[in-house]
C-alpha cells in the first residue's frame, strides 16, 4: 500500500465525490492499492477494509486523528484525539460462524462493501436490517428443513446480527471515551471510512484553493504546482500573500 499524494487526492476526490460513501472507501483503497481489482477490495470483510483504511489515513495524514463524538449520557460534544496504530489489531481469524438459537441451525459469514451496497439502497433501516441479515445467514435450517432468512423469528434475527459481527471481530473499531462533562465513559466507535474521506475532501480543497492562488500569481500549470513539495508550495504562498 502506497500513501496518497497530493495528484492522488484530487484524482480520487473528482472521481469519487459524488460516490456512496462505501464507493468512496473502495474508491481510495483502488488509489492506494492500485494492484487488486474493485471487486477484490469490494469483497474483503469489513474488518480487513478498515484496517487497510486505518493504515492508509497513518501513511498519508499521520498517526494521530482528531475527532469528535456525542457523550451518549450528556449530550455533550467530546473531542478527542486517538492514535491510528493503537487502534490497528493484527489481523484477526476472519471465518463463518454457527449459531443455534431457538431450534434454528444458522451458519453466518462477515459482512463485506458490497453487502452494504445493497443495503444502501433500502427505503429505512429495517429494511436494510433485513438485506444484511439476508446476505450474510449462508444457511438457516430448522429440523433440517432450509429457512428463509426473512422468515426467522426476530430474536433469531437479533442473534444471527450478533453472530455475523463475531465473525468479524474488526468490523467495528472501538476504543474507549470519557465525557469531560459528566465523567461518562463508555466503548465509543471509529468510522474510519466515513473519517478518512472527510480528510482527503478538507485536503482537497485546501490544494484547489493553492493551485488556484499560485496558478493566478505566477501562471503555472496545475501538475507542476502539485508536483512541488508542500514546504516549496507554501513558500511561495506566503510571499503571494505579502
Ligand atoms: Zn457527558
Amino acid at each position: 500500500m502506497r500513501s496518497l499524494g497530493d495528484a492522488d487526492i484530487l484524482a480520487v476526490w473528482e472521481t469519487a465525490q459524488r460516490y456512496h460513501p462505501v464507493d468512496q472507501a473502495i474508491a481510495l483503497l483502488m488509489t492506494a492499492e492500485p494492484e487488486h481489482s474493485r471487486d477484490e477490495l469490494a469483497s474483503l470483510p469489513l474488518g480487513r477494509r478498515d484496517a487497510r483504511l486505518l493504515s492508509l489515513r497513518l501513511s498519508t495524514f499521520g498517526d494521530a486523528l482528531h475527532s469528535r463524538a456525542t457523550c451518549p449520557q450528556c449530550n455533550e460534544a467530546v473531542e478527542f484525539e486517538i492514535s491510528c496504530s493503537a487502534l490497528r489489531t493484527p489481523d484477526a481469524e476472519v471465518h463463518e460462524r454457527t449459531l443455534d438459537a431457538e431450534g434454528y441451525q444458522l451458519r453466518m459469514r462477515p459482512l463485506t462493501s458490497f453487502d452494504l451496497a445493497a443495503a444502501a439502497g433500502a427505503a429505512d433501516v429495517a429494511e436494510a436490517r433485513r438485506i444484511l441479515l439476508q446476505r450474510c445467514v449462508v444457511d438457516a435450517r430448522r429440523n433440517d428443513a432450509f429457512v428463509n432468512a426473512d422468515e426467522l423469528p426476530g430474536a433469531v434475527s437479533a442473534a444471527a446480527a450478533q453472530a455475523a459481527l463475531l465473525a468479524d471481530p474488526q468490523a467495528e473499531l472501538l476504543f474507549e471515551l470519557g465525557c469531560p462533562a459528566c465523567a461518562h465513559r463508555w466503548q465509543a466507535t471509529l468510522d474510519i471510512a466515513h473519517i478518512l474521506w472527510k480528510e482527503v475532501d478538507a485536503r482537497a480543497q485546501r490544494l484547489l484553493m493553492e493551485v488556484h492562488q499560485l496558478a493566478r500569481a505566477y501562471g503555472w500549470r496545475e501538475a507542476d504546482i502539485l508536483g512541488m513539495s508542500p514546504a516549496r508550495r507554501n513558500a511561495y504562498l506566503q510571499r503571494v500573500a505579502a
